[in-house]
């Protein structure tokens, strides 16, 4: 039976999982090495989800992606021992302006993707050094990329730009946006379960550690909250978001920080935490008394309500919302805290629904349709290395 490997490695982690190729893919496990570079564990997980094991990496593992990536696949090996790994997809952060769809991992091709690394400095090394470690591990398996920018590749040139000198455009200062695999992911399954719907105006909001929204017309990406950089948009975990420019302006001339200063700050000191000075966990914010985490839930709510409005308006209205991520799938306190008083757009929530994580939380008087849907990345690269593999 032939196999597909998924890779998805970050600036600290690394998600993986192994499925059975066919026209659906069928995930035998999916697993996360978490904090690379530090006490790193291996977490593993069967098909129905459970987890299979907990593990704390020794040194010699812990200390990289290479060692990170001999951990997991000997973990694979050990209880998938008849797995034929027939091809590897890898989740590429950058596609720039030139990959729209999946793409075999040529050597021309890499040297492609090794040229954006300006562009997305702290992912794209991490998932290319992802990608040479499977060639060494299985010469054989195509070697496929699936891009977090490729979904937003139809968005209109309003959408694409900053208003800067042209030249910039041309170099490839665009609004690429992020996420990409997750809102494929939610198009497909909305063109499944409600094609109506998939045909309309659909506002995706993706709120997990990173989080950022997309306008979908008849489920293409028209519009979204993520630009250059997966900086934009709403604020996350430890990301600040949508910043004023002159507020980079002032911490180089007044603050005297340079540029490695300025992106610790944004990428890790930010967002909710860096609002709440508590934790950049939801959870953790959630179960707090602390006024500066009700401020912190409070300004990610506040910014999603208002991209949602936006987003509305780019799409010249608005048919359905969908809620996904780790925050959007789990959360009815986020979900409420959104949707509340936005009956002049055509929104009311059940509330017993939304407690529920129901999959529609809207109620039967709402002219939008409010849903709630887990999102599957790694199900989307599964599909599109199985199907490059012939
Ligand atoms: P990543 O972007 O790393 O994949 P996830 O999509 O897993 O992140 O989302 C992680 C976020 O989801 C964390 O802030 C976590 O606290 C939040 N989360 C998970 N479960 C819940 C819950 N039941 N209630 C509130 N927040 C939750």
């Amino acid at each position: 039976m032939a196999h597909v490997l998924v890779l998805n490695a970050g600036s600290s982690s690394l998600k993986f999982g192994l499925f059975v190729k066919g026209d659906e893919p069928q995930a035998l496990a999916t697993g996360l090495v978490d904090r690379i570079g530090g006490a790193a564990q291996l977490s593993l997980r069967n098909a129905a989800g459970e987890r299979m094991l907990d593990l704390d990496l020794p040194p010699d593992q812990a200390r990289d992606h290479h060692g990170a990536l001999h951990a997991a696949l000997a973990e694979i090996e050990a209880r998938f021992p008849d797995a034929q790994v027939v091809a590897v997809g890898h989740r590429i952060v950058h596609g720039g302006r030139d990959f729209a769809d999946p793409v075999e991992l040529t050597l021309d091709v890499i040297a492609q993707l090794q040229a954006l690394v300006p562009f997305a400095p702290l992912h794209q090394p991490h998932n290319l050094a992802g990608v040479q470690a499977a060639m060494a591990e299985f010469p054989h398996a195509r070697q496929v990329a699936c891009f977090d920018t490729a979904f937003h590749r139809s968005h209109p040139f309003v959408n694409d730009t900053f208003a800067l000198p042209r030249a910039y455009y041309d170099k490839g200062v665009r609004r690429y946006g992020f996420h990409g695999l997750s809102y494929d992911y939610i198009s497909g399954a909305l063109r499944q379960m409600a094609p109506t719907l998939h045909a309309g105006r659909v506002v995706v909001a993706h709120l997990g550690n990173g989080a950022s929204m997309c306008g979908m017309l008849a489920g293409r990406s028209l519009a979204s909250t993520m630009g250059f950089s997966a900086l934009d948009g709403l604020p996350m975990g430890t990301r600040s978001g949508q910043l004023d420019p002159g507020v980079l302006l002032y911490l180089l001339e007044q603050e005297g920080m340079d540029a490695p200063e300025i992106s610790d700050l944004l990428y890790k000191r930010s967002g909710l935490l860096g609002l709440s000075g508590l934790s950049h966990d939801m959870r953790t914010l959630e179960a707090s008394d602390d006024p500066h985490a009700r401020q912190a839930i409070d300004y990610f709510t506040f910014r999603i309500r208002r991209e949602l409005g936006g987003l509305a308006a780019a799409l010249d209205g608005l048919d359905a919302v969908v809620f996904t991520g780790g925050i959007g799938e789990n959360s009815a306190r986020i979900r409420h805290a959104v949707c509340a008083g936005m009956g002049w757009i055509g929104i009311e929530i059940d509330e017993d629904a939304n407690a529920q994580n129901a999959t529609v939380i809207s109620s039967d008087l709402s002219r939008v349709r409010v849903l709630v849907l887990a999102t599957n990345e790694e199900l989307v690269i599964a599909r599109a290395a199985g199907n490059l593999a012939g």
